[in-house]
């Protein structure tokens, strides 16, 4: 059984770039016969865009894209990730880091002797086993090995709030997502992710990653630098956009409907067009 799921952060409306991952996610589950899920990975309030709790899901809506679960919040499962973390500390994989930014490595892991003292307060860092997966066999990009993989990183911020890499490792185990296709720009993350996977003993989904798309400077289009979000008004037109950008069948000029599109689309999904580009992207 396949089940993959497209996961927003409710940080602004959807732009072309995250469409693209929604699109490449949803089709790749449709193709399969699988599942497809939504989740809003809202566990960073003061980035929130309120709007956006509305805008996204109605946004998937216009383009078709019908998820199968109700949408799940991780901002409800705060509980669940402090669980976890007992676990992992009970594996002695974490430490507390009085570290700044100053004084971190250049991969933005702590090289000073935090985890060998006990401090009261600061981050929570999880020590990166040196048995963790060092390759992924990714389903777009093929083989690809962790150049830069630091030895620890944030699960828990100071200020209490759980990080990215945990959040999202485990509820993409507890959610039982068999595969994960998402924009290149998380590849590395993928690799930390494997890596709190692999310490909770549990198989990993199978990762995808499609390229990000960049505005003409090369730069990742995303959210906090202003992209913009999609012009709701053209739907079948975006989705048109978004399958050239993913190198797929053009469906034919009389098919005009979204959900035409959309099976077009997926009768002729082929993931060995999808253009293989790991990291040629800029981020400010
Ligand atoms: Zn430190």
């Amino acid at each position: 059984m396949y089940r993959g799921r497209f996961a927003p952060s409710p940080t602004g409306p959807l732009h072309s770039g995250s469409l693209v991952a929604a699109v490449a996610s949803f089709l790749d589950a449709r193709a399969n016969g699988g599942d497809w899920w939504l989740r809003i990975d809202d566990i960073d309030p003061p980035r929130h865009d309120l709007n956006s709790f509305i805008s996204i899901p109605e946004c998937l809506l216009i383009h078709g894209l019908h998820w199968d679960n109700d949408i799940l919040l991780q901002s409800k499962r705060h509980e669940v990730y402090e669980a976890y973390l007992d676990r992992l500390k009970g594996e002695g994989l974490l430490f507390t880091c009085v570290c700044t930014r100053l004084t971190l490595g250049k991969l933005g892991q702590c090289e000073t002797d935090c985890a060998s003292r006990t401090h009261s307060e600061g981050s929570l860092r999880f020590t990166v086993p040196s048995d963790a997966p060092k390759s992924l066999d990714d389903l777009v990009l093929g083989q690809q090995t962790a150049s830069q993989l630091p030895n620890n990183f944030v699960v828990k911020r100071k200020d209490g709030a759980i990080a990215y890499q945990l959040a999202t490792a485990v509820d993409d185990l507890d959610e039982g997502y068999t595969h994960i296709i998402r924009g290149a720009d998380l590849l590395e993350s993928s690799f930390r992710q494997k890596a709190i996977q692999q310490v909770l003993k549990r198989p990993s989904p199978q990762y995808g990653h499609v390229p990000v798309v960049t505005d003409s400077e090369g730069y990742k289009l995303s959210k906090q630098n202003g992209a913009r979000g999609i012009d709701v008004h053209r739907p079948a037109q975006n989705l048109r956009d978004t399958l050239s950008f993913l190198r797929q069948p053009a469906p034919p000029e009389a098919i005009q409907h979204v959900a035409d599109v959309l099976e077009f689309a997926q009768e002729h999904w082929d993931t060995s067009a999808l253009p293989a580009v790991s990291c040629n992207f800029l981020t400010r």
